[in-house]
């Protein structure tokens, strides 16, 4: 038997704990189904700066902040992983590793997920001396040179937190110029850690139980090299979380769901909010605006539809 409520959330992400924490003031039976930990892309962040309101702020604590202020108006947390969404009747049907949920609205708050190399060497690896995540693994490389593959915000602002602990980071980047913001730019430059290696792919990551180097191959001279490097931290974009909505929904070429200016998707009943849908800004506080805004219009729709035909209403 599927369990029925008034929301549910896929995806507890900044863009899903704020619809939560609006759902459930908004006094909507809402649940928050996430198949990892809370907090999505920000629980691996070591530092958000740009958050309103907080000058510094772990991105982990935020996630936990955001997600104890919604429980205390009633949102519930699901640990499952959504793996199909269909219609049935007004209702939509929510599929789970763990059960199947009912409810009159959805909001998709999947976020999305680290783009992988696809070299040799790299799954292998994953876990020893391969990571996604350099606030869960810097620590394990202290006074060792490691590397970091991209050149965007994340790449820089992983990488200058490699620096706290590694002696030395090479930063491998495919172009001879950083897609990074700025200042993220001018403190990676100004980090006397750092090492740029631009024009350059890693086309192998090398070792047997862990990682002990890179092959490496310049895209201008066709030269190829190897680095000795300890770990290496890959930053190479996102790809959205949508591949169980394939066809169900209209997305852009990357996947990203289209919605209008409510978060609106082309099925009545559902939304889709933060970095998952097309044009978002793909930072916190735009997800979470989205997540705001999917909230309220969810709220909207179902006292149009639902409150007002039940009896006494
Ligand atoms: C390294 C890094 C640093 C960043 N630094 C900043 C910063 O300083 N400032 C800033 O504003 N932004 C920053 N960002 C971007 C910011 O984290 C994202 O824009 C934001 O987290 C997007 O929120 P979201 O809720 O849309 O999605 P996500 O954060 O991606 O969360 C989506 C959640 O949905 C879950 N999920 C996905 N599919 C399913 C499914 N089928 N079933 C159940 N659960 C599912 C995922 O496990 C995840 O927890 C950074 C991102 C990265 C990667």
């Amino acid at each position: 038997m599927a369990q029925e409520y008034d929301i549910v959330l896929i995806g507890a992400g900044p863009a899903g704990l704020a619809a939560g924490l609006y759902a459930a003031r908004a006094r909507r039976k809402t649940i928050l189904l996430e198949r990892d930990v809370t907090g999505g892309q920000i629980a691996l962040t070591s530092v958000v700066e740009n958050y309103p309101g907080f000058e510094s702020i772990n991105g982990f604590d935020l996630a936990q902040a955001m997600q104890q202020q919604a429980e205390k108006y009633g949102l519930e947390m699901g640990y499952a992983e959504v793996a199909a969404l269909e219609p049935q009747g007004s209702l939509h049907l929510v599929k789970t590793t763990e059960g199947d949920y009912l409810a009159k609205a959805v909001i998709i708050t999947g976020g999305a997920d680290y783009n992988r190399l696809g070299v040799p060497g790299e799954e292998r690896l994953t876990g020893r001396g391969v990571s996604y995540c350099a606030t869960c693994d810097a620590a394990f490389f202290k006074d060792q040179e490691v590397a970091v593959v991209g050149g965007g915000d994340a790449a820089m602002d992983e990488g200058l937190f490699v620096t706290r602990y590694a002696s030395k980071v090479y930063v491998i980047h495919r172009r001879d110029q950083l897609r990074a913001s700025k200042i993220l730019q001018e403190r990676a430059f100004a980090n006397p850690k750092m090492e740029f290696i631009w024009n350059t792919l890693v086309t192998e990551i090398m070792g047997e139980e862990a990682v002990t180097g890179l092959r490496l191959k310049n895209v201008v001279t066709g030269e190829e090299s190897t680095l000795p490097v300890a770990a290496v931290f890959i930053f190479i974009g996102l790809s959205p979380n949508t591949g169980y909505l394939k066809g169900r929904l209209p997305m852009d070429e990357g996947g990203h769901i289209f919605v209008n200016e409510w978060m609106e998707t082309s099925i009545p009943g559902v939304f889709a909010a933060g970095d998952i849908r097309a044009n978002s800004a793909r930072q916190v506080v735009s997800a979470a605006g989205d997540g705001a805004t999917a909230a309220i219009k969810a709220d909207h729709y179902i006292t149009d539809h639902f409150d007002a035909k039940e009896p006494g209403t």
